[in-house]
């Protein structure tokens, strides 16, 4: 990928086992506004909670068919991304050999609630993931210090035992893409992303459509999988200050 201004489009998949979510979604990636292959970011179904597996996995090979499909974890529960405690690397190991076993073999992640600490990133790197978990914007629930990882530009974050691990970021929000109808767009590469519930609400339903008609006018179209097969990026960050 020479030297081109790309964007990819993500979508954090919170609600795959809800029907009028999961709908509104798939309408939406089967037909893309600006011509983009948007990622599915699946939080995997929390069998304990009672979320059917079968039911799941069939949406799962749905979404693989339009495109990426990567791993969204939700450390705690459906609705509470970030860890409260345990062993979140555990967490993240632990669904990608769910997934593996079911025949899945991802290699995308964003952390939910934009959560990063090293161990999650060495397993990652580990695991031969790439993460879109870096954020070039400050997520505003979160407090100050909360674990995340901060970065403008993909790069190469290197880890204290010597792996690298390839950080794409997410760098636009629905609000932001709306912002830049106004002012140019910087970086190589535009990530922007949403999350499935807010294709609920007409008004954000509309202020998504047309970011992403604009930015495919703006952009070259491409999508994660491609980025992560062909980019190669200059700079490494050390993880030691990739932090808040
Ligand atoms: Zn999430």
């Amino acid at each position: 990928m020479p030297g081109g201004r790309y964007a990819v489009v993500s979508c954090h998949v919170e609600r795959p086992l809800d029907d009028e979510v999961w709908e509104l979604f798939a309408a939406l990636q089967a037909r893309p506004p600006g011509g983009f292959r948007i990622a599915a970011l699946m939080r995997p179904p929390d069998t304990a909670a009672g979320e059917d597996e079968i039911l799941w996995l069939g949406r799962a090979r749905a979404a693989a068919e339009n495109g990426p499909l990567g791993l969204h974890t939700h450390w705690t529960a459906p609705d509470h991304a970030r860890p409260t405690g345990s062993d979140p690397a555990a967490r993240v190991r632990e669904h990608a050999a769910w997934l593996a076993a079911r025949g899945f073999e991802l290699s995308l992640f964003c952390g939910g609630g934009w959560y990063m600490d090293a161990a999650v990133a060495e397993t990652l790197a580990e695991l031969r993931f790439t993460d879109c978990t870096a954020t070039a914007f400050r997520p505003r629930y979160l407090p100050e210090g909360a674990p995340r990882l901060e970065a403008r530009e993909p790069c190469y974050v290197q880890l204290p035992s010597g792996r690298s691990l390839l950080e794409v970021p997410t760098t636009h929000s629905i609000g932001m893409l709306a912002r830049g109808l106004l002012a140019p767009y910087r970086g190589q590469i535009v990530h922007a992303y949403f999350h499935d519930t807010d294709l609920l609400d007409a008004k954000r339903r509309t202020a998504l459509s047309l970011g992403l008609t604009f930015l495919g006018m703006k952009r070259w179209q491409t999508d994660l999988e491609q980025v992560q097969r062909g980019l190669r990026p200059a700079k490494t960050m050390s993880f030691a200050n990739s932090g808040p």
